[in-house]
């Protein structure tokens, strides 16, 4: 399954690398030592996970489908569109970031805001391609990992409290 998981995303033009880079550059402010390596494990945990595989294999089909224009209407103009008040996708994404308790939440939010990187790529694309969805799972990834991250890192002494 997690092979599956990361063709799927690789054919639809993400590595998880480049999710690694967005988890890079939104810790690197808070753990000076964080490499990408780090960050990239961080990104494979949290793949590993059958919740997280269950979002991506839902999340992705629907872009799919929206793309080949083969969803039911009104669901086909509202995923094509990428309609702001459909929600769902942000919902979906949730159930990614909720593996990695609150601080998952607090960096989805604040990636969803800022798209840094290939999340703000992913927003943009055009040309056909329908990634309404996919900004929202590649967000919920790398906040994922970064509170995996933040959770690794705490002092032993504060861990033990
Ligand atoms: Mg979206």
């Amino acid at each position: 399954m997690y092979k599956t998981v990361v063709k799927m995303l690789a054919d639809r033009g993400v590595t998880l690398k480049e999710i690694a880079e967005v988890v890079l550059e939104v810790q690197r402010g808070y753990y000076d030592q964080l490499t990408l390596e780090e960050c990239l494990e961080g990104v494979e945990a949290v793949v590993r996970k059958r919740e997280v595989q269950n979002a991506i294999l839902t999340g992705v089909a629907l872009d799919m489908l929206a793309e080949q224009g083969k969803l039911p209407e009104p669901l086909q103009s509202i995923v094509a569109g990428d309609d702001f008040l459909f929600g769902v996708d942000e919902i979906l994404a949730l159930s990614i970031t909720n593996v990695y308790g609150s601080i998952g939440l607090t960096n989805f939010g604040y990636l969803d805001k800022t798209k840094p990187l290939l999340i703000g790529r992913l927003n943009s694309k055009k040309n056909g391609a329908c990634h309404t969805f996919m900004d929202d799972l590649v967000a919920a990834i790398a906040a994922a990992a970064a509170s995996r991250i933040a959770h690794a890192r705490r002092p032993a002494e504060v861990i033990e409290d």
